[in-house]
């Protein structure tokens, strides 16, 4: 596990701790619910990748979401559109493998 990753489950951990001491004195507590959510999305996910219906090329979808994001032909690398991030705030690892 990188640093980063680390660094963003011990957030995780600490602000779902939080909640759950909130959430006993304070039903209203959602904030933390999003804030958990917000957080999450901020450690990078593979793109969810299908093969098209007409078998010559791959679509990418946000894992979060399942927003399109983009797509590339079967036999070339080129990717279309490769956004960092999705509308949703789920941030992207387009690395291979
Ligand atoms: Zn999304």
């Amino acid at each position: 596990m990188d640093n980063h990753k680390r660094w963003i489950d011990a957030t995780f951990k600490l602000i779902e701790y939080r909640r759950t001491l909130e959430s006993l004195m304070n039903p209203d507590a959602e904030v933390f619910d999003m804030a958990v959510q917000a957080m999450r999305r901020q450690a990078p996910e593979k793109p969810k990748r299908e093969l098209d219906w007409t078998d010559t090329c791959y679509k990418y979808y946000c894992p979060a979401c399942g927003m399109f994001l983009g797509q590339r032909g079967k036999r070339n690398v080129i990717l279309f559109h490769r956004p960092p991030y999705c509308n949703c705030g789920q941030a992207i690892d387009w690395t291979e493998g």
